[in-house]
């Protein structure tokens, strides 16, 4: 299968790398030219969880004249430029290519949908975690499963044979015919630790070790929770407070993508993950005011930079 990954930072190179080395005909598109020299001179450094290894059967380029038609995207920039990376680069998808994001956040099937039919798009979650360490080198922090789905819940051919070849790939993955509970699930967990570590500089763990920022995970999640429930949004878990708890313990150690991204200086995904819940809130007549709060807060940080 033709791949184009389309943002080729932690996850992309870890997506990527995975399925080049299962076989598949993978192509990088990103915009840092240093990173892409870096790949096709030395080829893709992944260290970690999944072993250390140099990857050579893989290419990068910035330029998508480069790369063709592809079979299937799968979408990997941070969800604040979806749109601009789909538009800048519309001569890789025909009618037939399918476009998958495992983007975290709200509003990335909506940004895709501005320029490929809706029909085209498959979304789903990723439980893996990655670090970029410099140009071509990423670090495979985090082991878990891939979920995917269909916008309208069906157990389509091409679904299947999407999770076949990433299965394959050492890349471990289910198909859901509940791809917005997916979504919602994995943005519930993102509400309740993200912004609050980057505010805080706190790890993941040290979130639930403080009455105060456990407090406010909890009313975070709570708001969102409500608004998921007003969407008739069904979870793939039953208390969202409880889960996220959980994944705070079992990523204890970890510095959020959010608090990397303050630290150095980095655009957040703050409008796709608290500010979404705003927005929602606002749409359905409802108010959210600690998710106001903590995205406020985040975007004085991000202006201080
Ligand atoms: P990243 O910043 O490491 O990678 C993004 C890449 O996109 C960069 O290499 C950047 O150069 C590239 N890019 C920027 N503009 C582009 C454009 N116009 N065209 C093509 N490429 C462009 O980000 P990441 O950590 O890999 O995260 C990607 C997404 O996956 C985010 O939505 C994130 O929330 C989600 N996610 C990340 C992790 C993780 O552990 N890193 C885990 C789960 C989900």
């Amino acid at each position: 299968m033709k791949i184009v990954i389309l943002g080729a930072g932690a996850m992309g190179c870890l997506y990527g790398g995975h399925l080049a080395e299962g076989g598949n005909d993978v192509w990088l598109l990103d915009v840092w030219q240093q990173h892409v020299d870096a790949i096709n001179s030395l080829g893709l450094s992944i260290e970690g969880l999944s072993g250390n290894r140099l990857i050579k059967s893989i290419k990068a380029t910035t330029k998508p004249s480069d790369v063709g038609i592809a079979d299937l995207v799968i979408v990997f920039v941070k969800s604040t430029i979806t749109d601009l990376a789909i538009s800048d680069n519309k001569e890789i998808f025909d009618s037939s290519t399918a476009v998958l994001t495992l983007q975290n956040g709200l509003g990335n099937v909506e940004k895709i949908n501005q320029t490929i039919c809706e029909e085209n798009i498959i979304a789903g979650v990723t439980a893996h975690g990655a670090t970029l360490l410099g140009p071509g080198k990423i670090r495979h922090a985090g082991i878990g499963e891939t979920t995917i789905g269909e916008l309208d819940g069906s157990l389509s051919d091409r679904l299947v044979n999407i999770e076949k070849v990433l299965n394959l790939s050492r890349l471990r993955t289910i198909v859901s015919q509940n791809v917005w509970g997916l979504i919602w699930s994995k943005l519930l967990v993102n509400v309740g630790i993200n912004a609050l570590t980057a505010i805080t500089q706190l790890k993941n763990g040290e979130l639930i070790e403080h009455l105060e920022t456990e407090q406010l995970l909890e009313q975070a999640v709570y708001e969102a929770w409500k608004i998921a429930e007003a969407k008739g949004i069904l979870l793939t878990y039953e208390d969202p407070i409880y889960h996220t708890k959980q994944v705070c313990k079992a990523t204890g150690g970890n510095i959020s993508s959010m608090l990397q991204d303050v630290t150095g200086k980095r655009k957040t995904e703050i409008d796709m993950i608290n500010g979404a819940i705003v927005r929602e809130a606002q749409e359905l007549g409802l108010y959210a005011p600690v998710n106001e709060t903590l995205t406020n807060l985040v975007k004085i940080i991000e202006k201080r930079y």
